[in-house]
């Protein structure tokens, strides 16, 4: 069965138009519809929980902040119309599984860096993400910079 709904995570970073290369051209081989998600972590997150100190309306920037990095990211891609970028806020794993679900994908596709030993156990999204996933997980190598 060829794909029909391919879901791209992206980090936001210049690592992301790879993974994206990689997308489009399993989109264009299968005729699948292509959609983007950018999960914003919240702060509280990077500090590692409690934070005593309001932090909504610096949340409320890096969500804007996000929202005009998506669109510029996405305008690169003339078959990523509005609805198929998607902003969330909380934990990469956790929303990208819920989007795919709520969007229908049936692949999701992330960048990995190919990480192991101690720097796996450390955390990587593209992990994360295959754990639980509900559809087929690709993860599109990334190379390591020189
Ligand atoms: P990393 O955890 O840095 O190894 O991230 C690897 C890949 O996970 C990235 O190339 C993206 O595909 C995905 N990813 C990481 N962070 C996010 C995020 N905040 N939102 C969406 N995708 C993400």
């Amino acid at each position: 069965m060829p794909y029909l709904h391919i879901l791209v995570a992206v980090d936001l970073t210049e690592e992301c138009d790879p993974v994206m290369h990689r997308a489009q051209k399993l989109a264009t081989s299968t005729q699948a519809k292509l959609s983007v998600v950018h999960i914003v972590e919240p702060m509280a997150m990077a500090f590692g929980g409690d934070v005593p100190m309001d932090l909504s309306m610096l949340q409320q920037q890096q969500f804007e902040q996000a929202r005009e990095k998506l669109d510029s990211f996405a305008g690169k891609y003339p078959e990523l119309g509005t609805d198929q970028r998607h902003l969330a806020y909380g934990q990469p794993r956790q929303e990208i599984h819920r989007l795919a679900e709520e969007q229908g994908c049936d692949l999701i596709i992330v960048g990995s860096h190919g990480r192991h030993g101690l720097a796996l156990l450390l955390g990587s999204t593209a992990n994360d993400v295959l754990h639980g996933a509900p559809c087929d997980v690709l993860a599109v190598r990334l190379k390591k910079p020189e």
